[in-house]
């Protein structure tokens, strides 16, 4: 078994109405980048990879052409561990983190997706099996609009909640205050029964963070996302080491088990969020979850791009073990981007949908989905 073709597909659609987040500027667009890779057996692969808010599809796809395809072509597929330390190895000096490793990841991907068919089974059971079968997913959205206010938001929340959501994750970092009258707004439109998450998307210093966090302690939110910049490694070991109730959570911008590893051993954050689609694809997620279920700590994969990046979550999360195993364990919850994006779902024949708040997992082969070819190539305007 061999790989024959190594194929990229950048998409792009504009937004009508463009949004923002805690850091400047304002997302115009929803973007994609999947890998396709074809066997000789007439087999395709697919990965993507994480396109952070307002990052251009075009570094990663360079990668994958120019750097990646030429090791993959003619490779089999059942290398993929092997070819994942090849082609990490060969990006290292000007990669190990970012677009680059998010290139790797979405040929990772891939690979795992052809040897998922060629052996006729899902990736979960590849990686060695089902923990479930099926996950709880939060709401992530809460963008805001220029026209946003709280009311919106507030909006939002109960809309979220009448789609069948029981838990969902609110996007701050717009000043201690405006955060804490936001999520105080929500709490009390929701009730106390919703998990409630925050991601502040590094938006404060550890001063700003830590007051923030006496703050918010009281509305009982699950977690606090990322309040300091990614590279603050002791900036997080500070916040956490203050006790909160909350748990402290980062991970989304770190990247393979070289750049987990030190967030393991300073056991810096309460729970883990690699993106599988940025951090290594499933190779270097195994690596990342050893780690880090050595040290006890808790892996929740950061998920936002198509139906692709999205089924193969999925296969991930169904591979996660409970740390530990026990009648109280955390279970693993799906990041389910519910903000405006006009193909999320069209690149797969059966879209993947939340049902009471649940999203079940695949089982076929590889990562359990059919892609649409033709919705692909016409989406990237390849005819
Ligand atoms: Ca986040």
């Amino acid at each position: 078994m061999a790989v024959t073709a190594v194929r990229t597909y950048v998409l792009q659609a504009p937004l009508e109405h463009p949004f923002a987040f805690s850091q400047p500027g304002w997302v115009t667009r929803r973007a994609a980048m999947v890998v396709e890779l074809e066997d000789d057996a007439g087999r395709f692969g697919y990965g993507e990879c994480l396109l952070n808010g307002l990052e251009p599809p075009e570094i990663a796809r360079a990668t994958v052409e120019a750097a990646l395809a030429d090791l993959v072509r003619g490779a089999d597929p059942l290398d993929r561990a092997v070819l994942w330390e090849r082609m990490y190895n060969l990006t290292r000096d000007f990669g190990m983190k970012g677009a680059v490793v998010a290139a790797v990841s979405a040929v990772d991907i891939a690979l795992w997706d052809l040897a998922g068919q060629m052996l006729g089974v899902s990736v979960a059971r590849l990686l060695g099996g089902r923990f479930r079968d099926r996950v709880r997913a939060y709401a992530t959205g809460f963008y805001r609009r220029a026209d946003t206010d709280r009311a919106a938001l507030v909006e939002e929340a109960r809309a979220h909640r009448a789609a069948g959501f029981t838990a969902m994750k609110v996007k701050i970092g717009f000043g201690p205050a405006d955060d804490v009258a936001t999520l105080t707004a929500i709490r009390e439109a929701v009730g106390p029964d919703v998990l409630l998450m925050a991601d502040a998307n590094h938006a404060y210093n550890v001063a700003t963070a830590r007051r923030l966090i006496r703050d918010l302690d009281p509305l009982d939110l699950l977690w606090l996302e990322e309040p300091i910049a990614p590279e603050d490694l002791d900036g997080y070991r500070e916040l956490k080491a203050l006790g909160p109730r909350l748990w402290i959570a980062a991970g989304e911008n770190e990247y393979t088990r070289h750049g987990f590893w030190p967030w393991v051993a300073a056991r810096a954050v309460d729970v883990l969020q690699p993106d599988l689609t940025a951090a290594g694809g499933f190779t270097g997620l195994r690596d990342i979850v050893a780690l880090a279920t050595a040290a006890g700590l808790l892996v929740n994969p950061h998920v936002w791009g198509t139906a692709i990046g999205l089924a193969a979550s999925l296969q991930l999360l169904a591979t996660l073990p409970p740390v530990p195993i026990s009648r109280g364990a955390f279970e693993p919850l799906l990041e389910f981007d519910r903000s405006v994006h006009p193909f999320r779902q069209e690149l797969v024949v059966q879209p993947i949908r939340a049902e009471a708040g649940v999203v079940r997992i695949p089982d076929g082969p590889g990562l359990g989905i059919t892609v649409d070819r033709a919705a692909l190539r016409r989406l990237a305007g390849a005819g």
